[in-house]
């Protein structure tokens, strides 16, 4: 089984995090006291954290998006944002990931009269904050932004002007979130036509409490590169009772054009898109090779790091360093950075820290074999 030290200084890359899921339960409380929030459930630090858990942990997306109303709550002011997206760059790589994706919706930040290109701007301006500190703490890390609409809102085709505007400033890609029941990707296909005309990059959150429609609607009609969870993707594959596989014309086109799955095992298991890690369609997935990759989703609510939702998919799977490094290099073929930023991170980071610590697990092999010989 791998060590907790080697999974963390593993490079990661992360593709699906949101930064209003992953504050950290301290920061909502100063934030909250600084800029007036008064409608936080306690302001005891471990109650809070708790708080969310409980909150995330009901078997329904519905449910889980509401502990979201305190972390917006708290995200009203440039400031704020400013730390938050700071600290999201600073714990990201502490916890080994070097490469990351994190998206926000900017119209829920325009409760205090934010307009969304102040949101987007203080976002990344965080970002950039939290890339220099954790570069002088001895890690480094690349940050993107993912602009995000919110499916409730009637906003999408001025969020995605504004994710084009600052797409020469750190923003790689447009994607649309919220409950999927009743909003299929078909509703926002203006937006997506925007994006598309101007050459720019769609990930939608699609199958995940919703099936199959929501996944076909996502890729044939609204564009999108990757999905934002598509477990439900297993819904097209048949296991026969000899152990033979059959995949039906949308998950095979899923795995024909290596679209990327952007997977969150603990949050799908938190929503009841899956009714545990064992049980979860990753495995299933992964073994038929389709581009998995594996992600945080809400850091805060579901209690996750991507250190250890590896540890978690380790114990289920028995992963290894093998399965962990093709699953990171997964995510940096599927990122939305430029193509020669991509290779540089897969080149220059992910492969020789993987050889690196290969290179110490078999001395630590040998070490024991030469004990045991002794
Ligand atoms: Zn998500």
């Amino acid at each position: 089984m791998l060590r907790p030290d080697t999974i963390r200084q593993a490079p990661k890359a992360l593709l699906h995090d949101h930064l209003d899921g992953g504050l950290r339960p301290a920061t909502v409380i100063d934030l909250a006291t600084e800029f007036g929030y008064d409608g936080l459930p306690t302001t005891d630090v471990d109650d809070l954290a708790a708080w969310f858990r409980r909150g995330a942990d009901r078997k329904s997306l519905e449910l889980y998006l509401e502990t979201f109303a305190h972390t917006v709550g708290v995200l009203q002011e440039r400031d704020a944002i400013i730390r938050v997206a700071a600290e999201c760059a600073e714990d990201l790589a502490a916890d080994g990931v070097v490469y990351a994706e994190v998206r926000y919706a900017p119209e829920l930040s325009t409760e205090r009269g934010l307009t969304l290109d102040e949101v987007t701007e203080a976002n990344l301006e965080g970002f950039r904050i939290g890339m220099e500190r954790a570069a002088a703490a001895g890690h480094q890390i690349v940050m993107k932004m993912l602009v995000t609409a919110m499916r409730q809102a009637a906003r999408s085709v001025e969020v995605a002007e504004c994710a084009v505007r600052w797409r020469d400033s750190g923003v790689v890609g447009f994607d649309v979130a919220g409950p999927e029941k009743g909003y299929p990707p078909t509703r926002y296909l203006d937006a997506f036509e925007l994006i598309r005309r101007e050459n720019f990059h769609i990930t939608i959150h699609a199958g995940e409490s919703f099936g199959l429609p929501s996944i076909w609607e996502a890729l044939q009609f609204a564009g999108a590169e990757r999905l934002g969870h598509g477990v439900r993707i297993v819904d097209d594959i048949t296991v026969q009772d000899d152990g033979s596989v059959r995949l039906g014309r949308l998950a095979a086109f899923v795995r024909d054009r290596r679209v990327p799955l952007e997977m969150c095992p603990t949050s799908n298991v938190h929503t009841g898109a899956a009714p545990s890690i064992a049980e979860h369609p990753i495995d299933l997935l992964r073994r038929l090779r389709f581009r998995v990759t594996v992600n945080t989703d809400n850091r805060l609510m579901s209690g996750v790091s991507m250190s250890s939702e590896f540890a978690a998919l380790d114990e289920a799977f028995r992963i290894g360093l093998g399965e962990m490094e093709w699953l990171t290099i997964n995510a940096m073929k599927s990122a939305f950075a430029p193509f020669d930023e991509r290779l540089r991170v897969i080149n220059e980071i992910v492969k020789p820290g993987y050889a690196r610590l290969r290179a110490a697990e078999s001395r630590v092999v040998a070490g024991l074999v030469a004990e045991a010989g002794r």
